[in-house]
């Protein structure tokens, strides 16, 4: 696989909150048809470094780009616009709409605005992406926690994306779930999107991730091929030493 341009830049970044060190100095380059996996154990600055790319805070110091453009201080709803989607750990569909409904929302509301007659196919297409589609008429209230994620992949997805940001989109499934995660992950990742994903699974990201960058009490630990980095003695030692 080929990689393409540098999709997102970040430039020396931290976050505090308080006396809090989240993230300290992180610099990396992500590029064009990268899945990066981010780890590290816990507090190590992964939601943190995922808020900050999505604008949901923003950095003390340091730089974010997009594409070549400046987000740092732009607001959530923009960087969006710019082509950053997210998943949350605790996913918030319209509870009164259908699952065909909630996608075709993001479908109206991404970079094309289309009416709801015309999102709603486009929307069921995205269904099938994320192997929802015998679901469409069904509710939230209908779906599992594994169905819902899968949901909010697919309304991330609608809004059209470049870089799409997993967080823990695995977390809490049965082996099966995580396997089909996996393959919704692939088939999201083939379509040509750049992903993000944080998780703990590692023997998942081994197979599924291009690379893997570790953190550790605010640094970047690790970066690289995910065999390699998992062999790292002072990737093993920061999950051990704990
Ligand atoms: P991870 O996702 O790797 O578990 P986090 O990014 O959630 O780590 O947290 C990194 C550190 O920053 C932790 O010490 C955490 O307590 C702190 N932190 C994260 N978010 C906040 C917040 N909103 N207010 C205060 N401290 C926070």
């Amino acid at each position: 696989d080929q990689l393409g341009a540098v999709l997102v830049e970040c430039r020396q970044v931290a976050r505090y909150f308080g006396g809090v060190h989240a993230l300290e100095d992180v610099t990396l380059d992500i590029r064009a048809g990268e899945l990066v996996g981010l780890v590290g154990p816990n507090g190590s600055g992964k939601t943190t470094l995922i808020n900050l790319l999505s604008g949901a805070f923003r950095p003390t110091r340091g730089v974010i780009r997009l594409d070549g453009r400046d987000i740092t201080r732009l607001a959530p709803h923009k960087i969006a616009h710019v082509g950053m989607a997210r998943t949350y750990q605790i996913p918030r569909p319209f509870d009164s709409m259908t699952i065909r409904d909630n996608v075709a929302m993001a479908v109206m509301f991404g970079p094309e605005s289309l009416p709801l007659n015309r999102a709603r196919p486009i929307a069921e297409q995205h269904l099938a992406t994320v192997a929802l589609d015998h679901l469409a008429d069904a509710y939230p209230a209908d779906l599992n926690l594994h169905q819902r994620q899968l949901l909010e992949m697919a309304r991330a997805v609608a809004s059209n994306p470049k870089v799409l940001l997993l967080d823990e989109a695995l977390a809490g499934l049965n082996p099966a779930e995580v396997d089909n995660a996996v393959r919704v992950v692939r088939r999201i990742h083939e379509s040509g999107i750049t992903i993000v994903i944080v998780e703990h699974l590692l023997r998942v990201l081994n197979q599924l991730a291009t690379r893997l960058v570790v953190l550790d009490r605010g640094t970047c630990l690790a970066d690289g091929e995910p065999q390699t980095v998992l062999n790292d003695p002072a990737v093993i030692r920061a999950y051990l030493g704990r």
